[in-house]
């Protein structure tokens, strides 16, 4: 069954989602999964002056890349539509007219020069200039508190421009309470009056925000700490309307992994990590920033990773699938404090991801880079490939690198370790091998393994001056997996021609 828990995922497409960005959209909707609720997607786009073409179709892909899907949203049906701002114009101006008649909202007509000269003045008196109860009704200022209702109709009337604000009230202490920062305590004489709706015909954020919140039923918003700053005035909204206030959850930011401050795309940039979920094309710039999807890493080791900037289930078990985060996420257990990103740990999770996935799963990834090198082997021989290389990968696109031997004759070898390894007695003693592996009829890797090991205890000479050159010639440098599965893997054939090219060329 439904509960009544309603959350929402609030963006306003600006641009590319940001990992904080993911990071709240993943927070509420663990929380929704977690209470039987509901998880929306709302697109709050109110601000022509922002607003990019391509950013939502952005969002929606990170969405469904990171498996995190909402409930309601816009392209999807929901009893709560429409989902995009912009799609709700018309319904702001009713509720910023009720305020109005409330007496918790005035028009004001100062223009942007007249405000500009306050401010001015304010400073050179060593003051701040607030526009709130300190001056709204000095004659100084035009708003509906001083200039007559005639006045304000003919204003109106004739198509001056207003904003219209909202009044904040003088001497009040208001009792603030946060999920995760407990309750907060602020002075109402601190606030200025916001404006609710502006000169454009289009509703501020908080308005519509605080509109939409209540119109779907929202129970509670849970969002970066960004926005913290906003919470008396939405919470002096919701009394003015006299609706039922959600509960308000303000997640920590994610912070730079050195320094101070919050996580940005500078730091990404300088340091060599993406800091967006996907690949994103500034369409005016054609600047391409670096997604986490295009690095190579699995949506859930991502996903794991975002869960711990700044949550943690309280023991020591780091690797939570989506179905256990859904388990176990508590709003309780997540931090006040910011989370320091670490480029060092997303590597990590990625790791431990590689590790759990199946052969199969990954054979299925590697098949497709294989065929772009022309390369056609069956599957279960790649299958045999990804499992004995896998613990050595951190992504998909390590496999190559690592394996490239078992699909083609090394045409290189690695100097330094040739220079070391292969000695002035080595050519000889290869020929000598040639023959023994030319004698071997059960080409398993154990059977050549003890065949070849015997023979290298008949000779008395260490297993270094054999293995080594074997390796060289069969890999092209000293690494890679056991070197007599290779050897199987490889077959008779390949092994001895290899050996036959390293004395060749080395
Ligand atoms: N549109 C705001 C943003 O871009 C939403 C803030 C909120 O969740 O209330 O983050």
């Amino acid at each position: 069954m439904e509960s009544n828990v309603r959350v929402r995922f609030a963006p306003s497409p600006t641009g590319p989602l940001h990992i904080g960005g993911v990071r709240t959209a993943l927070y509420n909707y663990l929380f929704a999964k977690k209470n039987k609720g509901t998880f929306i997607l709302r697109i709050e786009d109110t601000d022509q002056t922002r607003y990019v073409a391509n950013a939502e179709q952005y969002i929606t892909d990170a969405l469904n890349w990171c498996a995190i899907p909402f409930d309601e949203g816009p392209n999807l049906k929901g009893n709560f539509g429409p989902y995009r701002q912009s799609e709700r114009k018309e319904l702001y101006k009713k509720y910023a007219d009720i305020l109005l008649q409330k007496g918790w909202a005035y028009y004001a007509f100062d223009t942007a020069d007249a405000l500009d000269a306050e401010r001015k003045k304010h400073e050179s008196e060593g003051k701040t200039f607030i526009y709130n109860w300190h001056n709204r009704e000095k004659e100084r200022l035009v708003n509906s508190l001083v200039l007559s209702d005639d006045d304000v109709q003919n204003r109106i009337n004739s198509g001056d421009k207003f904003v219209i604000r909202f009044k904040s009230p003088q001497d009040e202490t208001l009792i603030l309470e946060d999920e995760i920062r407990g309750t907060i305590k602020i002075d109402t004489n601190t606030l200025d009056d916001k404006i609710l709706f502006k000169s454009d015909g289009m509703p501020t954020y908080h308005l519509a925000n605080i509109v939409d919140d209540h119109l779907m039923q929202i129970s509670h918003v849970i969002r970066g700490e960004e926005w913290l700053p906003s919470l008396p005035l939405h919470t002096l909204l919701y009394k003015a309307f006299e609706w039922e206030t959600p509960k308000f959850a303000h997640l920590p930011l994610i912070l730079k992994p050195v320094g101070k401050g919050k996580l940005s795309k500078r730091d990404g940039d300088k340091l060599g990590f993406p800091v967006f979920p996907l690949e994103y094309t500034n369409e005016k710039t054609n600047d391409v920033s670096r997604g986490y999807k295009e690095d190579g890493y699995f949506a859930d080791a991502f996903i794991n990773m975002l869960a711990f900037l700044g949550w943690n289930p309280g023991t020591e078990q780091e690797l939570f699938s989506l179905e256990d985060l859904i388990q176990e996420f508590d709003l309780k257990r997540v931090s006040k404090s910011g989370a320091k990103f670490s480029p060092d740990k997303a590597k990590w999770f990625q790791q431990q991801y590689m590790q759990q996935k199946s052969d199969e799963e990954l054979t299925d990834l590697y098949l497709p880079i294989l065929k772009e090198k022309g390369i056609t082997k069956e599957k279960d021989f790649v299958l045999k490939v990804v499992s004995s290389i896998k613990e050595r990968a951190v992504f998909v696109a390590d496999f190559w690198e690592l394996s490239s031997f078992f699909f083609a004759t090394p045409t290189a070898y690695d100097a330094k370790a040739s220079k070391k390894n292969w000695k002035e007695t080595t050519p000889d003693l290869m020929r000598e091998l040639i023959d023994v592996i030319e004698s071997i009829e059960d080409f398993s890797s154990t059977n050549t393994e003890k065949i070849i090991k015997e023979w290298i205890t008949g000779k008395e000479i260490g297993f270094g001056k054999v293995m080594q050159p074997l390796r060289l010639s069969l890999v092209g440098k000293l690494a890679g997996p056991h070197l007599f599965d290779i050897i199987a893997m490889i077959g008779k054939k390949e092994t001895m021609q290899r050996i036959q090219n390293a004395i060749k060329n080395l």
